[in-house]
């Protein structure tokens, strides 16, 4: 057993120091990332945030409105063939959704599929995702699928451990998904004890890619415009989001009816609720690591999107960078034991 001593820190217990600047207004500041990957020979360039591959935040809807605007979407693993045939074939040129797959041979499979019938070239960024990226095998996939796609834009994740995030670059991920247990329905922490507070993930990731040219997606945690900042701040070139997307018309999920108000139904892609959608019930010898929330109706993404994108240039205002691409070098955290005041709720 071992103990680390050192702090690690959440999107909770730091705030952002302004800095003098020479800015005037935040319609000056530039939120678009310009992107050249390790591996892929692609260039990206649009806002990088991304919706969660998650059922219910990863949908067609959700990829044609943050298209729009120019976010990105990592679309969930539950269409099919023809659904995703469809869809991609339905993109401009110039999009940047992501096609999601786990490590089973079913998922590579369907990829495979896919990718025959789509127009060539459609389909140019993979998200590979598994709730524990420490495995031999997670490792593995990532081998493959990077010698079998030597120009796609590769995402895999999770981790939360600079050696992990290196050992992903050098098998072929061009972005390292940072995130064990932040999650707004995730139980991991709770059921496991296993997890990284999550700006220090990031921060500690980032500084590893970066060093081998890769880049991180800070997933999970982020409930406000803030953390998103924090993220950025703290070295995230992209910011992957649940929480603060569900619940919108864009989102799937039941809608439920309680007392005459409308809600819709959120969950994580380990709780039993997505279990028994997609896997026939929980497992014998597992249990889930995630839970299922009413969230009220939060009507179309569109005003959640000028927060959350009107928030990351203030932030950027407010340290005095033109582009996102400064904050990190702008930004110093101060720790802090209080972050809003609350009185009003
Ligand atoms: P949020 O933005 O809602 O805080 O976090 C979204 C992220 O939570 C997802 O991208 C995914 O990494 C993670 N997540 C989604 N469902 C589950 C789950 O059932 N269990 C766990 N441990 N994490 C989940």
């Amino acid at each position: 057993m071992h103990i680390e001593n050192t702090i690690r820190l959440d999107f909770k217990d730091v705030l952002i120091r302004p800095k003098r600047s020479t800015l005037t207004s935040r319609s000056e500041v530039d939120i678009t990332r310009e992107f050249k990957f390790r591996h892929s020979p692609l260039k990206y360039h649009a806002i990088p945030i991304i919706a969660a591959n998650m059922d219910t935040t990863g949908t067609f809807e959700m990829a044609r409105a943050l298209g729009r605007h120019g976010m990105s979407t990592a679309l969930c693993k539950h269409y099919s063939v023809e659904e995703y045939v469809d869809f991609f074939s339905s993109l401009e040129e110039k999009h940047t959704a992501f096609y999601s797959l786990g490590i089973s041979d079913a998922d590579w499979e369907k990829f495979l599929a896919v990718e025959k019938k789509a127009p060539k070239g459609a389909i140019q960024y993979l998200c590979i995702d598994v709730a524990n990226g420490y495995t031999e095998a997670f490792v593995s996939f990532v081998k493959k699928a990077r010698e079998a796609c030597p120009d796609y834009v590769i995402m895999a994740g999770n981790v939360v451990t600079g050696d992990m995030a290196e050992e992903l670059v050098l098998a072929g991920a061009d972005i390292i998904k940072v995130g064990i247990g932040p999650g707004s329905v995730c139980t991991t922490r709770k059921m496991t004890g296993v997890g990284y507070p999550q700006l220090s993930a990031i921060i500690e990731c980032a500084d590893a890619a970066h060093g081998l040219s890769g880049r991180i997606c800070a997933d999970g945690g982020c409930t406000v415009p803030g953390d998103i900042a924090k993220a950025f701040g703290g070295g995230a070139d992209f910011v992957m989001l649940g929480g603060m997307l569900a619940g919108h018309d864009e989102a799937a999920g039941e809608i439920v009816e309680i007392d005459g108000k409308t809600f819709k139904r959120f969950y994580g892609m380990s709780s039993k609720d997505a279990m028994d959608k997609y896997a026939g019930g929980v497992a014998k010898y597992r249990a889930a690591e995630g839970k299922s929330v009413l969230i009220p109706a939060r009507g179309p993404v569109e005003g959640t999107v000028q927060g959350i994108l009107g928030g990351v240039r203030s932030a950027c205002t407010y340290v005095g960078a033109k582009r996102l691409k400064e904050l990190t070098m702008r930004t110093t955290f101060i720790r802090t034991s209080m972050q809003t005041n609350d009185i009003f709720g």
